[in-house]
């Protein structure tokens, strides 16, 4: 256990499904050898298959409070990095030729589903689920290593991956439910998501939170009153973790998206949201239905004048309060380039 737990809130209701944030983590993480089919970050649209695909069905997790085997996720299940024909658009004397992708997996990676989304019209509907490692409380990946290679930092629960210690077994990708660990067979190490954690330590939030233009993702963390995920999460209530079932205690929590009403056979709208309950139920679990008409009860009292601190809250008019004690501006660690890291610590 950690002493504190830093955590993020993303707010489903506001995800534009741009990819902004994975592209922030792309540039700044992921450029190593070997890394080129990681997006520790991913989008998808619900519902969907999710990255990687099928994820959902792939197992892991605790039973018994056993750290279960589950599926490994191969490259081609991420979805193979995508190439494109640069040398021809930008060299090859054609400025007619437009930038295409034509190798790799295009259309799959960051978002295998790209709005098709589920239903019929008219009652057709999607969102977008942006996905990270969700720092578990119990961590499925830290239990499953029999190298002891994977730590949770005690000051604030980020769960690392030492790539010294780690010898590529992939226990960790087995067990993890999320299926959030990748594998580099350039280096023959795991790796995946480590929460920015040379910027949390500098007082700068994450890449993938500060980018996203949507005002999606709340960091800070969890047992302060005056930051934003104490209050979606324990004060509010209206935050809620993904399969909760799988007993990690996933420290990513989501404001579940509301939709339009459900359209009728004559084509008048119904008390029935768009999105089914069931659905949001099996990803959110059984609370989810009472934060929705929470949600909407406070947008009610705002459209009769009212005021809601939650809502102000949600809708983000302070941007840098998003984010904790987290606000320094990435300029603060310019002076120390950070590309690499090894056994946690910045070099
Ligand atoms: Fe480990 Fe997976 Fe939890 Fe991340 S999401 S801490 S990789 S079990
Ligand atoms: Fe990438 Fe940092 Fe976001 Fe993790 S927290 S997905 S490392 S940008
Ligand atoms: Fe874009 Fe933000 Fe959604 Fe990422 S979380 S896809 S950056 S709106």
């Amino acid at each position: 256990m950690s002493k504190r737990q830093i955590a993020m809130v993303m707010d489903l209701n506001k995800c534009l499904g741009c990819q902004t944030c994975t592209v922030a983590c792309k540039r700044l993480w992921t450029r190593r050898d070997g890394m080129a089919h990681m997006l520790w970050n991913t989008v998808n649209t619900q519902p969907g298959t999710g990255t990687p695909h099928d994820w959902e069905s792939m197992g892991g997790g605790f039973r018994d409070e056993r750290a279960q085997p589950g599926h490994r996720p191969s490259v081609g299940e991420f979805g193979k990095a995508w190439t494109f024909n640069h040398e021809e658009v930008a060299f090859g004397g054609n400025p007619d030729i437009p930038l295409r992708a034509e190798g790799g997996a295009p259309g799959k990676g960051a978002n295998w589903d790209e709005d098709v989304g589920g239903g019929e019209y008219p009652n057709s509907h999607y969102f977008y689920l942006p996905r990270i490692c969700n720092h578990c409380t119990h961590p499925a990946c830290l239990a499953a290593c029999p190298r002891k290679a994977i730590d949770k930092r005690e000051a604030d629960g980020i769960v690392l991956i030492d790539e010294d210690r780690c010898r590529g077994y992939r226990f960790c990708q087995e067990a993890c439910p999320y299926k959030k660990i990748y594998y580099n067979d350039v280096e023959g190490v795991s790796q995946k998501c480590i929460f920015c954690f040379p910027r949390i330590d500098a007082g700068v939030t994450t890449a993938c939170s500060r980018q996203c233009p949507g005002r999606v993702r709340f960091v800070g963390f969890l047992d302060d009153p005056n930051g934003p995920i104490y209050k979606l999460v324990t004060q509010y209530r209206i935050a809620l973790p993904l399969h909760a079932e799988h007993g990690t205690q996933p420290n990513v929590y989501y404001v579940p998206p509301l939709s339009p009403p459900r359209i009728d056979a004559d084509g008048n709208p119904t008390e029935e949201p768009r999105i089914p309950n069931e659905y949001l139920v099996s990803l959110f679990g059984p609370r989810v239905v009472e934060v929705l008409e929470k949600i909407k009860s406070e947008r009610a009292r705002v459209a009769n004048g009212e005021t809601s601190e939650m809502l102000d809250l949600l809708i983000s008019r302070k941007w840098l309060d998003m984010f904790g004690p987290f606000t320094k501006h990435p300029r603060e660690i310019a002076e120390s380039p950070i590309r690499f890291y090894k056994n946690g610590v910045r070099t």
